[in-house]
Formats: structure tokens, C-alpha cells, sequence
């Protein structure tokens, strides 16, 4: 294991403080397709669906952390 994720592999999402009040968010890992999302990328609905190929199939990849 590589450990943990700096940003999203997708859409370069990170948290560095302000509006996030959490310390981690989770990539998501697609199922059908076999690529990452999280949940501020364009078309993933918040995370629950792959925005690549649109399949609501996923599993959770890594957590990344704040920076
Ligand atoms: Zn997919
Ligand atoms: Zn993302």
C-alpha cells in the first residue's frame, strides 16, 4: 500500500481549510471501469456514482487527508 492520498486522482481535489470542515474524504474506486472519483467531481453526484461511466457500483479506494 502506497498509504494515503494527497488529492483526488480525478479532479485534483484536496482539502487545505476552509469551507471543508472534515480532515479526510474518500476516493471512491469505480467498480465497472476501474477509475477514482471523489465526491466534488464534476457529474459523480456527490460521490455516489462513477461520473466516467455513470455506474452507481463503487467501492471506497483511500482516504486522503488534510494537507
Ligand atoms: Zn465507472
Ligand atoms: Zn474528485
Amino acid at each position: 500500500m502506497a498509504g494515503t492520498l494527497k488529492q483526488c486522482p480525478n479532479c485534483g481535489y484536496k482539502i487545505s481549510g476552509g469551507f471543508f470542515s472534515g480532515s479526510y474524504f474518500w476516493v471512491n474506486k469505480c467498480n465497472n471501469c476501474s477509475r477514482y472519483f471523489c465526491f466534488t467531481c464534476n457529474g459523480s453526484n456527490g460521490g455516489k456514482r462513477c461520473p466516467h461511466c455513470y455506474s452507481e457500483k463503487y467501492s471506497k479506494y483511500q482516504e486522503v487527508n488534510r494537507v
